[in-house]
């Protein structure tokens, strides 16, 4: 191997990058050539001293800040919305956080109060069939049902007489929930009774119908015109749906 091709190859062998037979090229040459030993040790001299760090130097502790007021002072707008961006986010954040929790506290209230008075519904409706008490007023003429409300409730409930169409009007009754006096109106469809429950609505939005079963009981519940409705019968789903359209009309 000459020199000049030992010199080519000294800077790898240095930094370790040569296979084996090229080192041991490299080694058998500077072991006959001062040179080239020469100029391997102050090749090694020189990655060592980078190595060791003593090219790199720290900064002063001034230099930092001189350099981020220089750039605060060139665009005084980025550190401004930098910071507004981060209060924007952090304040939507809190505020999505408070909107959600009220959301579902106010939700699982209002599905809790919802699923009692449900409960209530039912058993009012299994009450009245057990106790042989279906009706206060038994008659089968809204014109008789609906003035005797009148006197007993400060609203009146519509006491629709559906006979023509399948569901014979029995009377009336009163009931309670929510902590006051509520009307019941009975219809019957073959041996079934039905229960409609009808009082104010606290929120007067129109409400879609809703349809819940327990224990095996079907209930439709809607809001129109100002009054809320609680439909409930051991009837089929589709009869007293058919009801609940008659009603509705
Ligand atoms: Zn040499």
């Amino acid at each position: 191997m000459t020199c000049n091709e030992t010199k080519n190859l000294l800077n790898a062998y240095v930094d370790g990058e040569l296979d084996s037979a090229g080192s041991l090229s490299v080694e058998g040459h500077v072991q006959r050539c001062t040179s080239c030993l020469t100029e391997m040790e102050n090749l090694r001299g020189l990655a060592s001293a980078i190595e060791n760090g003593g090219l790199r130097f720290t900064a002063p502790p001034g230099l930092k800040r001189n350099i981020q007021a220089a750039i605060r002072a060139a665009n005084p707008e980025v550190q401004h919305s930098f910071f507004d961006w981060r209060w924007a986010s952090a304040l939507t954040a809190a505020v999505l956080v408070v909107v959600v929790g009220f959301l579902l506290t106010t939700q699982s209230q209002r599905s809790s109060e919802e699923a009692l008075l449900v409960d209530d519904i039912v058993s009012s409706h299994v009450r009245s069939m057990m106790a042989n008490h279906i009706t206060d007023v038994a008659s089968s003429d809204s014109h008789t049902v609906k003035p005797w409300f009148g006197g007993k409730l400060d609203y009146s409930p519509p006491a629709k007489d559906l006979t023509a169409q399948g569901f014979r009007l029995v009377g009336g009754r009163l009931d309670y929930f929510e902590n006051r006096p509520v009307a019941a109106v009975v219809y019957q469809r073959s041996q079934h009774f039905i229960n409609l429950f009808v009082w104010p609505a606290t929120n007067t939005a129109i409400k879609p119908e809703d349809q819940l079963t327990r224990q095996g009981y079907n209930i439709l519940h809607w809001t129109q015109s100002g009054m809320t409705y609680w439909l409930v019968s051991e009837l089929n789903l589709a009869e007293l749906s058919e009801c609940a359209r008659l009603l509705k009309e």
